[in-house]
């Protein structure tokens, strides 16, 4: 089996297998191909490589093993043509915009997302002759109003962080192909497990790797999946160009993520809804945000979108900020960081930390309230991070 179908296979199996070309040594496990140049028979073979007229590898900020076959396999469960990986989930996105991008192209994102992305696009994106306007991420005539001629991206994460809101990727995907315009859908709280963008109709996937396809938080890393063109050619041309690229290390530990990536997003899905369940009968809690709940406005879509709910309940605690801090404060076992998609759940007053720096009026149109907090569900028992939630309720 050097090369089979990966389609043809289950996901699991694609997740522990795809990617993986032994070397002459009968390695098991994955080897780690730290090396920074490769060598050549002779003059003429490195000659032809370097004209792109052999295949083969040259250097690691072009091409790497271990890497490669990170990529193979996040493309086989993506179900796109290719992947490159990045330095980091920025480096992901920012490649992208700067490969497919000509200056003068206009994009929509949606309001609400990761702040550093927020923050490129409109800090360096615009400067660089982008200009973005930011969508309603639930609203599609928001999106369509938003559009002008020189529309060239769409793009959104979904659902949002900390307030779980969704994207019709569908829908969206309908609304890019009109317009000529490419639609790119940041993966990251879903993974392939719980959701598949290119499938619903997007051209280009994000990952920040991070997060859940780490899992364990060690490695920073991100990724680009999407068709041979836009990802194979351009953005691997602009990446060996600019330099982004991923270690070896690091694309390695992200491979053993991939393995073990499937189990641990239904665990922290399912622990995710008990926890939500519970948290909406406490008292002291005013509103909880989960779209597991058959209350949650796109509860529906979500069902439809996604093959589970995923694992971040954010909730709204009576008493603002203060009672907020009081949770937080009142832990013993929870972290209090913002990092997610970790083994370890993770606690964060977003009004203070991730969303402290936008103005009053900002984070109130983002419906960021004071008494909020969001919780990145982790493996231990659910009943302990109850527990440890309960304290300072
Ligand atoms: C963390 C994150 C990113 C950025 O990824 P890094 O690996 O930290 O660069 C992008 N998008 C989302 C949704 C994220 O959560």
């Amino acid at each position: 089996m050097s090369n089979p179908d990966w389609n043809e296979f289950d996901f699991a199996t694609t997740a522990v297998r795809a990617g993986h070309v032994r070397t002459h040594e009968g390695e098991h496990s994955e080897a780690i191909f730290s090396t920074s140049s490769f060598v050549f028979q002779n003059a003429a073979e490195a000659a032809a490589r370097f004209q792109n007229k052999l295949p083969g590898n040259v250097y690691s900020r072009f091409t790497n093993p271990t890497v490669r076959t990170f990529e193979q396999r996040l493309a086989a469960l993506e179900g796109g043509e290719c992947c490159v990986a990045t330095s980091s989930g920025m480096a992901a996105i920012m490649a992208t915009c700067v490969a497919l991008l000509e200056a003068g192209d206009h994009i929509v994102a949606a309001s609400g997302m990761f702040g550093s992305t927020t923050q490129l696009f409109k800090k360096y994106l615009t400067r660089m002759g982008n200009p973005v306007d930011f969508a309603q991420i639930d609203c599609i005539d928001d999106w369509r109003n938003k559009i002008t001629p020189q529309t060239k991206m769409l793009f959104l994460e979904t659902p949002t962080n900390p307030l779980t809101q969704l994207a019709d990727i569908a829908a969206l995907a309908e609304i890019a192909e009109k317009n000529n315009a490419l639609l790119v859908v940041d993966n990251c709280f879903c993974t392939p497990v719980l959701q598949k963008p290119l499938d619903l109709g997007a051209h280009i996937v994000i990952h920040s790797a991070t997060k859940f396809i780490d899992g364990q938080g060690r490695c920073v890393g991100g990724a680009v999946v999407g068709d041979k063109q836009r990802v194979g050619e351009d953005i691997f041309a602009y990446l060996r160009t600019a330099g982004p690229t991923m270690s070896p290390f690091n694309a390695w530990v992200f491979l053993k993520g991939l393995e073990t990536l499937e189990i641990r997003m239904q665990r922290h899905c399912e622990s995710a809804a008990k926890l939500a369940q519970w948290l909406q009968d406490e008292p002291s809690v005013e509103r909880v945000h989960y779209p597991g709940l058959s209350q949650h406005p796109q509860h529906e879509l979500c069902k439809q979108q996604q093959t589970g709910f995923g694992g971040i309940v954010s909730i709204e605690v009576s008493g603002g900020k203060e009672a907020a801090w009081k949770v937080i404060n009142s832990t013993e076992l929870l972290s209090i960081t913002a990092n997610l998609g970790d083994a370890k759940t993770t606690i964060t007053h977003p009004a203070t930390t991730t969303h402290g720096r936008i103005t009053d009026e900002e984070r109130a149109a983002a419906g960021i309230s004071d008494g909020l907090l969001r919780i990145a569900v982790g493996l231990e028992s659910p009943e302990d991070i109850f527990t440890d939630l309960k304290r300072g309720l």
